[in-house]
């Protein structure tokens, strides 16, 4: 399988050509030049297998250049109960019940966030961490991850890189502004290779920085300067699989579908659902929620597609929700205009660079619904009313993200038709809000109880992207 471009470039490149890789050189997102096809037979064989051997299935479809052998040996290291915390890797919760549904229940959580950091984004990138220490080993060479994070990411990639041979993290966080557990999870690490840095700005500041170091090429090449934003392919690719594996624990028979809710940011989880659907799982609809940075659900119940300024951008309760433009939307929108990348280039340099946002075409905008779109938005106090009301109906906490997604998704069932609502994080991490809905703290998982405890090990820094520079050259 090789991949292509979305704004033209149509260099051959296979899978480990991108792995390393975020944009592609002409400014688009990598895509495999088709989907492959899963009839109902590899269907069937699919659902009797472990999550592991799911993923191998998956995964050797879009990579060629990768033996077998090793291929197998990466997932098998990865989705192991030791690390996700049960057989299942992501087990299905049954919550609504109804009396038209195919086992009496119609909406499920599929939980994602039983990884080391608690949130969905482990799900990806523990396999990128040994995939890229599979991959620098055979080239002989090593990486040093740039990023800023105001959460989530920081900490998946911190605990999927640390110790891993050829790899450093430096991570940039704004210095005194993440919750205290989502500091102490990245500060307590002790790992050589991971490296916090603190800035004494808003995660904006660290944003810039990590792109002004980016564009000095000299600098980035000499440092062999990487990221693992979620544009990377690998890490959507990554998340194919748990969209089969909750098909399969959903249904009985091929001839059902299921549709998913799915708490959006950046577009990357429910793209990821948009690539199965286009392999052939049989998904009804993908439902997208957003919360107030309804960037997204705008464009679903509009066809305008409108980025965000930074004073625009709301700093919500469910924070990994609070986009002011979605990195991999790029990617749906090729495949909605029919792979055409010279409007898809146009649409994303002329008219989103130049003024702030694009509209499709009426005939555009009435395919999206035939891609299983559907999409609403979710508010504090939807937050807080749907945690509150899970946990007195079921006895279930959710978080705040969760939340999104369930009273989003219960907009749009259909009868007989399942709605699986991706859990992307445990409630553990965002306490103070679960708190104020149902006046109780949150379980932690045994291993993250008083981590807040534990010794720090960061760096403090001016926003001043030459001393981030020097700190750079003096620890690669
Ligand atoms: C990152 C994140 C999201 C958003 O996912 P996208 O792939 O950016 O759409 C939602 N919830 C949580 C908890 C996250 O960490």
């Amino acid at each position: 399988m090789n991949y292509l471009s979305t704004r033209g470039d149509r260099t051959p490149r296979g899978f480990s050509d991108i792995l390393l890789e975020g944009l592609a050189p002409d400014g688009g997102l990598y895509l495999p030049e088709s989907y492959p096809q899963i009839d109902h037979t590899t269907l069937t064989r699919w659902r009797g297998l472990s999550y592991a051997d799911l993923a191998f299935e998956i995964l050797s479809l879009y990579i060629a250049d990768i033996s077998a052998d090793d291929l197998r040996a990466l997932v098998q290291k990865t989705y192991t109960r030791a690390i996700f915390g049960t057989p299942e890797i992501t087990p299905l919760k049954p919550l609504d019940r109804a009396a038209n549904a195919p086992d009496g229940t119609d909406v499920y959580l599929q939980a994602l966030s039983n990884g080391p950091t608690l949130a969905f984004k482990d799900m990806a990138m523990q396999l990128l961490g040994n995939l890229f220490e599979y991959q620098l080993a055979r080239r002989g060479t090593t990486l040093n991850i740039l990023g800023a994070t105001s959460g989530d990411t920081g900490s998946a990639a911190e605990y999927a890189m640390r110790g891993k041979q050829g790899v450093n993290v430096f991570m940039l966080s704004p210095n005194g502004r993440m919750s205290p557990f989502q500091q102490a999870q990245m500060f307590s690490l002790q790992d050589a290779n991971i490296h916090n840095i603190a800035v004494d700005g808003v995660f904006d500041d660290c944003q810039d920085i990590v792109k002004a170091v980016s564009s000095d090429l000299e600098f980035k090449r000499r440092h062999r300067i990487g990221t693992v934003n979620s544009i990377n392919w690998a890490r959507l690719l990554a998340q194919v699989v748990y969209y089969f594996a909750g098909y399969f624990q959903a249904t009985r028979s091929n001839d059902q579908q299921v549709s998913f809710a799915v708490p959006s940011g950046n577009f990357g989880n429910i793209c990821a659902g948009h690539v199965a659907r286009m392999m052939g799982l049989p998904i009804h609809r993908l439902v997208l929620a957003t919360n107030e940075n309804n960037v997204l659900d705008e464009f679903f119940r509009t066809g305008t597609y409108r980025v965000r300024g930074s004073a625009e951008t709301h700093e919500t309760s469910s924070p990994s929700m609070d986009i002011s433009k979605a990195s991999n939307f790029e990617r749906f929108v090729f495949d909605l205009l029919g792979r055409d990348a010279a409007r898809t280039k146009q649409l994303f340099t002329t008219e989103v660079e130049q003024h702030g946002s694009f509209t499709v075409s009426a005939d555009e905008f009435s395919h999206a619904a035939s891609f299983g779109f559907a999409s609403g938005t979710s508010t504090h106090a939807d937050r807080l009313a749907t945690i509150r009301d899970t946990y007195r109906r079921f006895g279930v906490v959710i978080d705040t993200h969760t939340a999104d997604g369930l009273k989003v998704g219960r907009e749009h069932l259909d009868a007989g038709v399942p709605m699986l609502v991706l859990e992307t994080a445990l409630p553990a991490k965002f306490a103070e809000t679960i708190a104020l809905a149902i006046g109780i703290q949150p379980d932690r998982p045994a291993a993250m109880r008083g981590i807040e405890d534990l010794p720090k090990r960061f760096v403090v820094m001016p926003v001043d992207t030459q001393a981030v520079k020097a700190y750079l050259s003096a620890n690669v």
